[in-house]
């Protein structure tokens, strides 16, 4: 099995996963990037992901389903393009037409009010978790229908998954999320590292993504509101931020206006 990132607009990914034959797609916010590399891999589409509502994700969605017949999949508290089948955290369901690739659904609100992800335990040789907004690599989604207790549940949820899962999220925003990581934790060595990996890619025009659960609890301050030196730098912008919660929202109005 397959995992390539379509790039699509200026920094959204649109991931794609293949057999060689059949193929699904995650949050095809645009249809081009995806029948272009479905006719460049000689590949038929049999179904679509949807993690939330925002065009960006679903944009494609429509052209895609038309030209195709793919099954759609998407969360249950939300409007998506319609016929899909609706989905809530819990659910499982498994592809046929994908030799049975099986996903769980997890429910992470927060970005939006029923944002989901979808893990997979065994896709190739390790799991991969397609994550839409909520998770980053370094970073989180903005918080448009949800709380910052409600985002700390979504990604203490995500961060529990085997540390050798992928982190399939839908922008590029690496690097900017990695600089505002250091001004978190200026001290944390394995930030520095992963910051001059990235840099190499991104100079090379190549995806920064998929990452790793176990990288990121390492270096994604979103994910380390229990570390002392990240909640003291929460604190030093909002003083009251004295559970973890509170760290995250702090982290997160910080991070809307850092440049
Ligand atoms: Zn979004
Ligand atoms: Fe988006």
């Amino acid at each position: 099995m397959n995992i390539l990132p379509l790039p699509a607009f200026a920094d959204n990914y649109i991931w794609l996963v293949h057999d060689g034959r059949r193929a699904l797609v995650v949050d095809p916010g645009d249809a081009q990037p995806v029948f272009d590399a479905l006719q460049r891999l000689g590949l038929q589409l049999d179904t679509i992901l949807v993690t939330h509502h925002h065009a960006d994700h679903t944009g494609g969605v429509a052209a895609l389903r038309e030209a195709t017949g793919a099954q759609v999949y998407g969360p249950a508290r939300e409007k998506i393009p319609e016929p899909a089948q609706r989905l809530n955290g819990g659910d499982h369901i498994s592809l046929p037409g994908l030799g049975g690739l099986a996903f769980e659904v997890i429910d992470v609100p927060g970005h939006t009010a029923g944002h989901i992800a979808f893990y997979c335990e065994s896709l190739g040789d390790a799991p991969a978790v397609f994550c839409g907004d909520t998770l980053f690599s370094g970073g989180c989604g903005r918080l448009f229908e949800g709380t910052p207790a409600q985002m700390l549940v979504s990604l203490t949820a995500l961060a529990a998954l085997p540390g050798d899962t992928r982190v399939c999220c839908a922008h590029e925003y690496t690097l900017s999320n990695l600089k505002f990581a250091r001004a978190v934790e200026p001290g944390n060595a394995e930030l520095v590292h992963y910051t001059a990996r990235c840099e190499a890619l991104r100079a090379d025009h190549q995806p920064t993504l998929p990452s790793r659960i176990g990288l990121e609890r390492q270096i994604n301050p979103f994910l380390r509101t229990r570390e002392a030196a990240v909640q003291q730098a929460a604190r030093a912008r909002e003083p009251h931020a004295d559970d973890e919660s509170s760290v995250l929202g702090a982290l997160r109005s910080w991070k809307n206006n850092f440049t």
